[in-house]
């Protein structure tokens, strides 16, 4: 442990922390990839700030009663203190350097906040690969390298795993005889990788990719500087752009069924959509509500079969078929509405709900490689056979490229041909 990093107890909590005028304190866990993510910006930053701040550390499986106390439900728990009061954001999960520091610099007065900034060093670190994003594509092309004795570093704006993590229950990834948990398969695919000696650079910023020098600059101290890059950065889902959509993202609206069916439970909620993953999550989530409403703008699903007379043969399911949303209404908690329009005849009308789960398809994640590289009509970078894109040493993999079908099978397909690809030609 970096030597201004000191761990503690509950018992020193009282002395150490509220008796501080100000004080850090990350509640940690073992067996915790988002800790491990953590401990290295956690390091570096108490190196910044430590002589005015006290960076603590409390294992929090071994401080159970205290981190119950102050309501500490996820590992790792990053609490900032002023005066023995907690103050500023509480950061947990993927958590970022700029939120640490944002939160730092709320505790320190301008000029000490100057003196620290200018402790922050820029420097550079050289590899062989950058793979960017580390869902499965990413991971696998990690794996495939370095198990070629390609040094990899793998930079993800978030914590790795990609969908897989946040999909429910996987059934069709070979090698599993029962469905797995997305977020345990993308467990062991990280874990894998890891094993096999791929560097992280996890829920980190990307501030610039310079794709012809092969440089990516992240959290706005480290340029990676590599001889090709591997682009893995996925696709999210579209939204709609009406009215309405943007205010209640994520607060009435919400694009992930794994992510937030369960709050559904014994509710009615709309559905928009009617391509396959709006019909595979329409039935997931008919598993929580009372009544699920799907709105579709043509006359029939775009899905497949089998999973369209499944969710047509449920009882608790409504399907209003050539009727698109136009705009969307919250009134209160749980408590919204959706605007329809009737193609046919031309009539609005307004359909009350508890929530509201949109899945009208992908955009891919290649805002930051500005408009350099070749794509398709749909925006999905194009690539040959070897995955190589129009720039020479830029492979693109998995979801982010142009491909008939988007699946985790398919994106390991794409990993494995770009890594031995670059491993031959390393
Ligand atoms: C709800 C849902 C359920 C699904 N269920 C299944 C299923 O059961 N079986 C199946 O085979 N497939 C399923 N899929 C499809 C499957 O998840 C995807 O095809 C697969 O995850 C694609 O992998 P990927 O690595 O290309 O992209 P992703 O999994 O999307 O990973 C991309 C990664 O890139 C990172 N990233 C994004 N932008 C940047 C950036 N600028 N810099 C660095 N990193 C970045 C992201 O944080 C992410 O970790 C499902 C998809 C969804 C949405």
């Amino acid at each position: 442990m970096a030597k201004l990093i000191k761990e503690i107890n509950a018992e020193d909590y009282k002395n150490e922390v509220l008796a501080q005028p100000r004080a850090v304190v990350d509640f940690y866990s073992t067996e915790c990839p988002p800790c491990e993510a953590l401990a290295a910006k956690y390091e570096a930053l108490s190196e910044i700030y430590g002589e005015d701040i006290p960076f603590l550390k409390i294992f929090r499986q071994g401080n159970r009663e205290l981190a119950t106390n102050l309501d500490i439900i996820g590992s790792p728990t990053v609490i900032f203190y002023e005066n023995g009061k907690i103050v500023g954001d509480r950061l947990t999960g993927g958590i970022k350097r700029s939120d640490l520091m944002r939160n730092l610099d709320a505790l320190l007065t301008e000029n000490e906040k100057a003196s620290n900034h200018a402790k922050i060093q820029k420097y550079e670190t050289g590899t062989d690969v950058i793979v960017l994003g580390g869902g499965p594509a990413g991971l696998t092309a990690g794996i495939y390298l370095t198990q070629a004795h390609v040094k990899t570093i793998l930079v993800d704006t978030a914590l790795p795993g990609g969908y897989v993590s946040t999909t429910h229950l996987v059934s069709n990834y070979p090698g599993f005889i029962e469905p797995q948990q997305g977020f345990m398969l993308s467990h062991y695919m990280s874990e894998q990788a890891k094993a096999n000696g791929v560097e992280f650079r996890v829920a980190v910023e990307v501030n610039d990719v310079d794709l012809e020098n092969k440089t990516v600059t992240i959290d706005g101290v480290e340029t990676i500087k590599a001889k090709k890059i591997v682009i893995a950065t996925g696709s999210r889902p579209k939204p709609l752009g009406l009215p309405g959509e943007k205010e209640y993202g994520g607060n009435g609206i919400s694009y992930c069924a794994t992510c937030d069916a369960k709050y559904f439970q014994d509710k009615e909620v709309v559905v928009i959509g009617g391509g396959n993953s709006a019909i595979e999550e329409a039935l997931f989530i008919s598993k929580f509500v009372k009544k699920l409403t799907i709105v579709h703008q043509f006359d029939n699903f775009q899905a497949n079969k089998v999973a369209q007379e499944k969710l047509k043969s449920l009882d608790n399911v409504e399907i209003l078929l050539e009727h698109e949303p136009r705009e969307f209404k919250k009134y209160g908690t749980m408590d919204m509405g959706v605007v329809v329009e009737d193609l046919k005849s031309g009539e609005r009308k307004e359909l009350k709900t508890n929530g509201i789960f949109v899945f009208v398809g992908f955009l891919p994640n290649i805002e930051v490689f500005g408009e350099t590289l070749g794509v398709d009509q749909w925006g999905y970078l194009t690539t040959n056979d070897e995955m190589e894109t129009s720039i020479d040493g830029v492979y693109a993999v998995g979801d982010v490229k142009t491909k008939a079908y988007r699946q985790i099978t398919t994106a390991v397909a794409d990993g494995t041909i770009a890594a031995i690809a670059i491993s031959k030609n390393m």
